[in-house]
């Protein structure tokens, strides 16, 4: 049993390396535990491949659009292939680039599967390690529906391991990896077909963004079917893949099915049985505003504490511990308010605060004031090809402090941070009145809204 680290942290991925490292800055002796490929979700199978595939979908779209600005350019074809190559040597160079940032910060590392072995000790590979401080920060899983011949679908980390384009594709899901990959099969040339259970795609975000959003999608050619309650998938006799209804009707064939059904936190195999440590139903670790778990010395970050699963989170949320914890900031912790997010959807969506419901239910409706405009963006006004913009202000109160910016259509993506901060800072209506807009773009619409 070794007692040499002050604090062991479990997983080294985004929320795990950000406190590890930041904790090791303030020159506590850190351990970092980590099972598989340094870097984690983000990284290896998430935001990093994700958006390198969504980079490529995008220049699909310009290269059909390119001939209608002029250019004299044959599209000869796409090689899956030669971009899965690309991004996996990038992803190798950032899995080099997180190793070295981890020995220039002084932060131990062994590479094996972490378990406690009770409320203050952990074993990996054989040795077992004491601290005061241990943090989980062993973010999640995609999960698979438990109906027969769910094994013969592939999850997000599998999208990522295709070699070859699939001919067609059926997405099963409603959340941001569903919305995502839809969007860029479809871009690529994958026959899409996105399967609902439900009736809405992105149920939690404003019902404006997620109807644009769906009406775009079957605009471009994805197929989408709602309220489809799965029973079963099989595999046909030519290798094809069917979906059944629990009503008995077929759907499909498709080369591949996709689960994008959310994730599941990987607590299962961490012998969180040995020790007091609290799960809710889904197995993600309770954590108050400062990431502690019940048991004391013994912290939660990231996807495994249940909060926002994003990147940016499980970071801040690691260093704020950090703070605290060895950086003589006592009162350290993330405001999880007014997170903002974007959907690397075509069109992509940018969204902060409340959506126009959540604001209606908090202030009541006689409070809230909506300011929307949908248009068209300048690039299309010379292809036959359009797409929409919305951009939309939730306001509150006489002084319609703006609660909530949403934004779909070109560029979002990138606008939505700046937006983001006016709202963190309280801004009102009147104070995007008063921003000068910058011209022609699509977010000037957001500071001359009437
Ligand atoms: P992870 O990054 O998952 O790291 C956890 C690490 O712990 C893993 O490396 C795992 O191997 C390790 N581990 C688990 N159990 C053990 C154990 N017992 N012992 C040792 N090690 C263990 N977020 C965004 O903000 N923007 C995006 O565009 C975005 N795109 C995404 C796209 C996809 C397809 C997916 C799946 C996710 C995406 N996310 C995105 C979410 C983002 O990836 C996660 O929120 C983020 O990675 C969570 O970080 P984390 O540190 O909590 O967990
Ligand atoms: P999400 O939680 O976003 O969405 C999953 C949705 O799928 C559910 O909300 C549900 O919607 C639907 N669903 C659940 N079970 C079933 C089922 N059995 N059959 C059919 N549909 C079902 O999960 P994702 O997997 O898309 O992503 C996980 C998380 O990763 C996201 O929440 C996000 O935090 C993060 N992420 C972030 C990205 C970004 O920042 N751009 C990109 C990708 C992921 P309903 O109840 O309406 O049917």
């Amino acid at each position: 049993m070794s007692d040499r680290y002050d604090f062991v942290v479990i997983g080294g991925g985004s929320g795990g390396i950000a406190a590890a490292r930041r904790a090791a800055f303030y020159g506590a002796r850190v351990l970092l535990l980590e099972a598989a490929r340094i870097g984690g979700t983000c990284v290896n199978v998430g935001c990093v491949p994700k958006k390198v595939m969504w980079n490529t979908s995008r220049i699909a779209e310009m290269l059909q659009d390119s001939t209608e600005y002029g250019f004299d350019v044959a599209n000869q074809g796409f090689d899956w292939a030669v971009i899965k190559r690309a991004r996996d040597r990038y992803i190798q160079r950032l899995n080099e680039i997180y190793h070295r940032g981890l020995r220039e910060s002084d932060v131990d590392k062994i590479e094996g599967h972490a378990r406690f072995t009770d409320n203050r000790a952990v074993e990996v590979d054989g040795q077992r390690f004491r601290a005061h401080h241990i943090l989980i920060a062993t973010g999640g899983s995609p999960q698979v529906p438990d109906i027969p011949g769910a094994e013969l679908g592939i999850t997000s980390d599998g999208f990522f391991e295709l070699e070859h384009r699939p001919q067609s594709m059926a997405i099963v899901g409603a959340g941001y990896i569903a919305a995502e990959l839809a969007g860029v099969c479809n871009a690529l040339g994958c026959k899409t077909t996105l399967v609902l259970r439900k009736e809405q795609l992105l149920r939690s975000f404003d019902a404006t963004l997620r109807e644009t959003l769906l009406e775009e999608m079957e605009c471009t050619g994805i197929s989408v079917l709602t309220r489809v309650d799965l029973h079963s998938t099989e595999q046909a006799d030519n290798g094809r893949l069917l979906l059944r209804h629990r009503n008995g009707e077929a759907i499909g064939a498709f080369e591949c099915v996709l689960w994008a059904i959310g994730r599941l936190p990987n607590t299962a195999d961490l012998g969180l049985e040995n020790t007091d440590i609290a799960t809710d139903d889904a197995g993600f670790v309770i954590t108050d505003g400062y990431q502690n778990s019940n048991v004391e010395g013994v912290y939660a970050v990231g996807d495994v504490s249940g909060r926002r699963a994003l990147t940016p989170v499980a970071i801040a949320a690691g260093r704020a511990l950090a703070d605290r914890l060895f950086g003589g900031k006592p009162d350290a912790t993330l405001d999880y308010e007014n997170v903002p997010s974007v959907v690397f959807s075509h069109p992509p969506i940018g969204t902060v605060g409340l959506t126009e419901d959540e604001a209606c239910e908090q202030f009541g409706r006689g409070m809230v004031k909506i300011y929307q405009s949908r248009f068209t963006n300048m690039y299309y006004s010379v292809l036959r090809r359009t797409a929409p913009t919305v951009v939309k202000l939730v306001t509150v109160g006489e002084r319609e402090r703006i609660v909530g910016c949403h934004i779909i259509g070109d560029f979002a993506d990138e606008i939505i941070q700046g937006f983001a901060v006016a709202v963190k800072m309280g801004a009102r209506k009147r104070d995007f009145d008063n921003t000068v807009a910058i011209h022609p773009t699509a977010a000037e619409e957001l500071v001359t809204l009437r």
